[in-house]
């Protein structure tokens, strides 16, 4: 699912990309992995002709099941940058972390995808924080995770404070977003291990 005020335009980075229409003010949840997003199991990937296989390995998100997920509502289309102005550490949400502009490019960091293990690609962002290629086991590294972990923490207070156009879905699938509605500024409560790659509708 992908907020309102958000659409497609061509892009620098990869052709076309997600473009704020409106003010998204930081602390937004920009978009989460949801029951409508569509998903294929280990077994159905595996049965994929090879040219389809290519669309959704670039386009989708490995789950720590195996399976895949295709961020709905043109969610996918949301490309990487280094210097992301939506990020997921330890949430099952993207939230805007900063102010982001009508006409501004909507991105995010693809290392957070960690479930997609050995998956690289080469960055295009030109952002003065690139880090030339991208892969899934930065997602892993501690100093990265600090970093976007700091960038998050500075703007939970606002998550329970700003206008949150999927309230409603995201407050059905996500404790956290419900604790930080409640007033909560963290969501180490359960111990940090909530992910986009474990979506909490997902059976386990
Ligand atoms: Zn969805
Ligand atoms: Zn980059």
């Amino acid at each position: 699912m992908l907020t309102s005020g958000i659409d497609i335009r061509p892009s620098t980075t990869d052709n076309v990309g997600l473009f704020a229409t409106e003010p998204v003010p930081a602390g937004t949840v920009v978009w989460l992995p949801c029951a409508k997003c569509p998903t294929w199991s280990a077994d159905e990937l595996g049965a994929v002709p090879a040219e389809r296989f290519g669309l959704l390995d670039k386009y989708g998100h490995l789950l720590e099941d195996g399976s895949l997920l295709l961020p709905c509502m043109g969610a996918f289309l949301m490309n990487h940058s280094c210097a992301a102005n939506v990020l997921d550490t330890g949430l099952d949400f993207g939230v805007a972390v900063r102010d982001i502009a009508p006409g501004e490019e909507v991105t995010c960091d693809y290392a957070t995808f960690t479930a997609d293990i050995g998956w690289s690609m080469e960055c295009n962002c030109r952002t003065s924080e690139c880090r030339g290629t991208i892969t899934t086991e930065q997602g892993h590294d501690p100093a990265l995770r600090a970093r976007l972990m700091d960038r998050i923490d500075r703007i939970l207070p606002r998550v329970g404070a700003v206008d949150q156009p999927l309230h409603d879905v995201v407050s059905a699938v996500s404790p956290a977003y419900a604790r930080l509605r409640q007033g909560a500024d963290s969501v180490a409560a359960d111990g940090g291990g909530t992910t986009v790659c474990a979506p909490s509708f997902m059976p386990r």
